[in-house]
């Protein structure tokens, strides 16, 4: 069965979309079965994965409310080592539409349960805001993928996160676990990044992940390709932060 893991920030422009779309890729590499969903009206884990949002058939809305069911609306990515679960801008519809609905935060989950032998990682990559379909993300997951920089802002908003995911963990989803904090878009010349990478260490011990992310210009140019860092340019400095990711990823499921 899938281990299920939501990246989730509630902040937007933290790394979230790149973190999911190059985790996917980095694990794929890893000869691991690599579910993405894009649980984001944007779109852009979609587009990320070669993807044309604006041609969808079908999509994670129609999952969501009961029209489809995974296997006919995901797709294959470009690159072709891993499947996506698209989503375009009719998500945006879903969080209403599914007010009527039973079980309405669970419902990602119960789609998700009947594919999950058919992969070792699911990645849903969240929308921006601790809304419904973030929800249905952290009803789904075994685990929470958090991206931060390394700023002075960081922690800020992080205690709305955390509360959220306790409340989760509490009423809907005793499985729930933060996996850990993922620093994203270092630079390493910054004094302040050193500060505040060090006190996230300190505060939060080994649920820091071990890999550091830097800023590297290939993971932001390689979306306007259609592709995740780690297939446009797969010896740049950050797609190799998120092979060892991934790595670092795979070694802790076993340990989970
Ligand atoms: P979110 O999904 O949280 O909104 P994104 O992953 O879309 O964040 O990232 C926001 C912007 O930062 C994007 O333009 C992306 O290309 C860029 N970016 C993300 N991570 C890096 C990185 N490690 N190095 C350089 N640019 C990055
Ligand atoms: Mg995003």
């Amino acid at each position: 069965m899938a281990k299920i893991f939501c990246v989730a920030n509630q902040k937007g422009g933290v790394g979230k979309t790149t973190t999911a779309v190059n985790l996917a890729a980095g694990l794929a590499q890893l000869d691991q079965r690599v579910l993405l969903v894009d649980l984001d009206p944007q779109g852009n884990a979609t587009m990320g994965a070669g993807i044309n949002k604006s041609e969808l058939e079908t999509s994670v809305y129609e999952v969501l409310l009961g029209m489809s069911d995974v296997k006919t609306a995901c797709k294959t990515s470009e690159s072709g080592k891993f499947d996506i679960l698209p989503a375009n801008r009719e998500l945006a519809g879903a969080e209403v539409e599914m007010v009527e609905l039973d079980h309405r935060e669970t419902r990602l989950k119960q789609a998700i349960a009947e594919v999950s032998a058919d992969y070792d990682f699911v990645l849903i990559d969240c929308p921006p805001a601790l809304s419904m379909l973030t929800l249905n993300g952290l009803c789904a997951a075994h685990g929470v993928i958090i991206p931060m920089q390394c700023e002075y802002y960081a922690l800020e908003g992080l205690s709305d996160l955390v509360n959220t995911i306790k409340k989760v963990h509490a009423k809907l989803n005793t499985d729930l676990k933060i996996i850990g904090l993922l620093r994203v878009m270092f630079d390493p010349r910054m004094t302040l990044s050193q500060q505040v990478s060090a006190q996230l260490e300190q505060h939060f011990g080994d649920k820091v992940f071990k890999t550091i992310i830097p800023r590297n210009v290939r993971l932001a140019e390689a979306p306007s390709y259609g592709m995740p860092g780690v297939v446009f340019d797969p010896s740049s400095k950050g797609a190799q932060a998120y092979i060892a990711f991934g790595a670092e990823m795979v070694e802790r499921i076993h340990s989970m």
